[in-house]
């Protein structure tokens, strides 16, 4: 599955499409039919984006426009320079028109930048130094906890440009940002095995498929899409207790959308759901099983006890995860994250980096069959364990990262 998912995921492009296909290719191989859940992602195209010295020597530096950030005047903002570093309140003091080069962006430092009414930021990204040949400049976007503020034009330089502008220490520049915001369709691919003995007790799998641009997101997360495949054909094999739901998810890269739309439109039928297990990053020979709890403490001692008693090593949270089992969990439903993080340097992750080479079929397996021998105890047992609720600092932590992060797509 992974060599055939060997190319850019992007949400709502063609790529996602392709993605979609190959999957609902594999699950009819099983005998099931694929149903797909489709809803509207809002997208953007940078038309131009431009970033000019113009005094007090003329330069100009290859940039990439941020999405969501708005447009400049046609002819661009004219105006003077200024390093912010961080943007606390000193480094504000007199930034009011001008266009601020700024180190990071989160959404309390962008707030501080709307209201000391600076006219644009650049923001650096990379490592000073990368190869220009052998990395590409990141293409970033303004979140909705962003925008909430207010709109700023922005763009992003690889570091060393940025390096290169303080040097030549700037007075007037110049930036251009012209785009069109849109929307686009993207769509969850789901199946079932139907329980044999508990058809409405559902456990529901879920893994994203699309991936961001310039990744061919393999360990991020084609990885997780084909043990989901692997899972399925698995439980066509041995026909579960209780009914198995998997959902392959679409733009999650660009704030969980499918997984959000998948609750929204069954919002009916939560209540028959009793876990989500999800599976985002997988594949690096050089890594190490994870399991991320978002539900009772006690499920965190099953798993443990489990990989002891099977021999299988792996680290445990008691925590949340940023991926498609928030939202699920958001409406009460307990969950767990299957993840194989890559040891560092052994896999790359939301870059062109991220490739099938440090990723093998065997890593894969082992990662799957720890999941299979879970769901097996888990799907089938005689009363199901995990309780329905999830405890109060987990809630706390999925609302405010929900405050932050939905706002972005709502
Ligand atoms: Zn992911």
């Amino acid at each position: 599955t992974l060599k055939k998912m060997n190319f850019i995921r992007l949400s709502t492009t063609d790529g996602e499409k392709k993605g979609a296909d190959i999957i609902s290719e594999e699950i009819k191989q099983t005998g099931l039919e694929p149903v797909y859940e489709y809803f509207k992602v809002p997208c953007y195209e940078i038309v131009k984006a431009s970033l000019e010295v113009l005094e007090p020597n003329r330069m100009s530096f290859n940039v990439k426009g941020y999405g969501y950030s708005g447009n400049s005047a046609k002819d661009g903002i004219i105006a003077d320079f200024k390093y912010v570093e961080t943007a606390d309140e000193i480094d504000l003091i007199d930034a009011k028109g001008k266009i601020v080069l700024v180190s990071s962006l989160g959404y309390e430092t962008y707030e501080r930048l709307v209201k000391a009414g600076v006219a644009g930021f650049i923001t650096p990204s990379g490592d000073y130094f990368d190869d220009p040949k052998k990395t590409d400049l990141d293409e970033r976007m303004l979140r909705k906890g962003h925008i909430q503020n207010g709109q700023i034009p922005g763009v992003c330089i690889r570091m060393k440009d940025a390096v290169n502008l303080m040097k030549s220490e700037p007075k007037k520049i110049q930036l251009v940002l012209e785009q069109k915001e849109d929307e686009g369709d993207s769509k969850n691919i789901i199946t079932e095995v139907k329980g044999t003995k508990y058809p409405d007790e559902v456990i529901v799998y879920t893994a994203h498929y699309d991936s961001v641009v310039f990744s061919k997101g393999m360990y991020d997360n084609a990885a997780g899409s084909a043990i989901l495949l692997e899972l399925l054909r698995y439980f066509v094999k041995n026909p579960p207790l209780r009914t198995v739901r998997f959902i392959w998810c679409g733009s999650e890269e660009r704030g969980l959308f499918g997984s959000k739309n998948y609750v929204k439109e069954n919002a009916d039928k939560l209540d028959n759901i009793k876990l989500c297990i999800n599976v985002d990053l997988a594949g690096p020979v050089i890594g190490r099983d994870t399991a991320i709890v978002l539900a009772e403490e006690k499920l965190c001692h099953m798993i443990e006890y489990m990989y002891k008693e099977i021999g299988h090593p792996m680290s445990l949270r008691h925590d949340i995860y940023s991926s498609d089992s928030i939202p699920f969990a958001d409406k009460g439903i307990p969950a767990v994250n299957f993840v194989r993080y890559g040891a560092p340097g052994a896999v790359s992750c939301h870059t062109r980096n991220d490739v099938i080479d440090p990723i093998s079929a065997k890593s894969l397996e082992y990662t799957a069959s720890f999941v299979a021998q879970f769901s097996d105890r888990i799907v089938n047992a005689y009363m199901f364990p995990v309780a329905r609720e999830i405890p109060e600092e987990l809630v706390k932590k999925i609302d405010k990262y929900l405050l932050k992060k939905q706002l972005k797509t709502d």
